[in-house]
């Protein structure tokens, strides 16, 4: 159980980019968090994820408070972040340092055939079109295996035909392993696509939150 308890966070410069943010999402769970710009979505992925700490309140996985960047907690941003020095193969394996060498090279085989791209994996970053590269950061994020997988707006920077090609391949991977998934996004919807649960975040004083359910709607 991913639960946030009244998380805030006021920045340096004195922005208070989060008040009072509560929600508890249970193991295998899709929600995903809109809002339009400058309501805290990324502030609040960047405080689950361990990258950043909250000015108050708790973020805790199974228990254990997140004060730091967690094996258990992947994230995948806007832009796929991929190491131009490595292949696409070494890139998906980065994070798989500590597993012996067949176990690394058989998830991430596993992993580039989930995403469609087998045949890519000994060429580099550059080689890529903006889809092929963002399928290869889902299989890294996915190959430790996360509890939790943040997404920070992952398709809006593609085009429509691309996008829903990348979430029909995020809902297959997430069928196999079955985490849970916290998704940023402005585009609502995506979120219906996506969502068992959609958090509406409000960008004014005294911010609310509503939730939607989207169980009774088509996926
Ligand atoms: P969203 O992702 O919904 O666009 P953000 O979480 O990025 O919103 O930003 C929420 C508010 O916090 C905005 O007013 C933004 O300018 C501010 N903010 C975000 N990051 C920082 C930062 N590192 N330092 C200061 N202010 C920030
Ligand atoms: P993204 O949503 O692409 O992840 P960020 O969260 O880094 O972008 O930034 C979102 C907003 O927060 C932007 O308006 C940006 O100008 C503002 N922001 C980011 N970092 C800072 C900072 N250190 N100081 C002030 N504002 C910031």
């Amino acid at each position: 159980m991913l639960a946030i308890d009244h998380v805030g966070k006021t920045y340096a410069n004195g922005v208070n980019a989060l008040e009072r943010f509560t929600l508890d999402v249970t193991p295998g769970e899709i929600v995903a968090v809109v809002g339009g710009s400058g309501c805290g979505k990324s502030t609040l992925l960047r405080l689950i994820s361990g990258l950043d700490t909250p000015t108050h309140g708790n973020v805790a996985l199974d228990n254990t408070r997140i004060s730091s960047p967690h094996e258990k907690i992947g994230i995948i941003f806007q832009e796929p972040r991929l190491l131009p020095w490595l292949t696409v193969a070494d890139n998906v394996g980065f994070g798989l340092a500590h597993l012996p060498k067949r176990e690394r090279d058989q998830r991430v085989t596993q992993a580039l055939a989930r995403v469609g791209l087998s045949d890519k994996a000994k060429v580099w970053p550059r080689e890529l079109s903006g889809g092929q590269a963002q399928r290869v950061a889902i299989a890294r994020a996915l190959v430790p295996r996360p509890e939790v997988l943040l997404l920070d707006e992952p398709f809006s920077a593609l085009d429509a035909f691309t996008r829903a090609d990348l979430q029909d391949h995020l809902l297959g991977l997430w069928a196999e392993l079955k985490p849970t998934l916290v998704i940023v996004t402005h585009d609502v919807e995506e979120a219906v696509v996506l969502a068992d649960r959609i958090i509406v975040m409000r960008p004014h004083p005294g911010r609310f939150f509503e939730e939607i359910q989207t169980a009774d709607l088509p996926r």
